[in-house]
């Protein structure tokens, strides 16, 4: 079976001591490749040194929402200049996270400059939406850019407006946790097999039978096998259509 982690960050500093480690045994633990995402721009390098060094692993650069105070005024020139390197594939993550207090309106404006900027570069782009459902939704039909709602678990209804102009849903080891699984099953089960990545957005989020311990790219398995699981079919089927999906977004030949 092979494996597509689409969101991942081996850039945290929770791989500070064994990062080479843990990205050179990927073959090894079945996955064929990783989309590192990046959460800000102090990581910018990082990600680029992890995509030059590990040919299975591509990456994107961009502003999480929760760093958006520490963001530099010249962020996008920075951003810009990173997606020359033919290995990032995608603008983020980005988005709207109304879990902390980080400004809203700062939020959206950065979220918005980040939408603009994919646009110009035509790449997909990585969205981060923790409890901002409405308000994400509506900035992103004011765009319709292509991408990902990476880790959603929102109401099935904007998830299906949001599928109305192409783009894909990301779930994780989210759906081993029955405290707070419901919402991602029911965007699993409204979901088209066309439209669906699977990702461990590690290091954080490992299954439920490890939950304190630190999560790896090979913990994707679990998630293949949750949904293989609840939509009926085999784990071979949900590898290599998530495999496929994963290649199209990301325009990997
Ligand atoms: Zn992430």
């Amino acid at each position: 079976m092979k494996l597509f982690d689409s969101h991942a960050h081996y850039e945290d500093a929770m791989f500070d001591r064994d990062r080479d480690e843990c990205l050179s045994r990927l073959e090894e633990d079945g996955i064929q490749y990783v989309l590192n995402c990046c959460s800000d721009v102090s990581v910018f390098e990082t990600v680029l040194s992890i995509v030059e060094t590990y040919p299975a692993v591509y990456g994107s650069i961009g502003v999480h929402p929760h760093w958006v105070q520490e963001t530099p005024h010249d962020y996008l020139k920075q951003i810009a200049a990173c997606l020359s390197n033919p290995k990032i594939k995608a603008v983020g993550e980005m988005g709207l996270d109304y879990f902390y207090d980080d400004p809203k309106d700062l939020q959206k404006r950065i979220f918005k400059e980040q939408l603009a900027l994919a646009k110009d570069f035509d790449l997909p782009v990585i969205i981060h939406d923790r409890l901002a459902h409405e308000d994400c939704i509506r900035i992103l039909k004011e765009y319709r850019p292509c991408g990902v709602l990476h880790r959603y678990g929102g109401p099935v209804e904007l998830l299906q407006e949001a599928f109305s102009w192409g783009m894909y849903v990301s779930f994780s080891n989210d759906l081993t946790y029955p405290e707070w699984n419901q919402p991602h099953i029911d965007c699993l089960l409204a979901a088209p097999w066309d439209r669906i990545l699977v990702e461990t957005d590690c290091p954080y989020t490992p299954p439920k039978e490890r939950e304190n311990d630190r999560c790896l790219s090979k913990d994707v398995k679990t998630v293949v096998e949750t949904i293989a699981r609840l939509r009926h079919v085999s784990e071979e089927f949900v590898a290599e259509r998530t495999l496929e999906n994963a290649m199209r977004l990301y325009r990997i030949s």
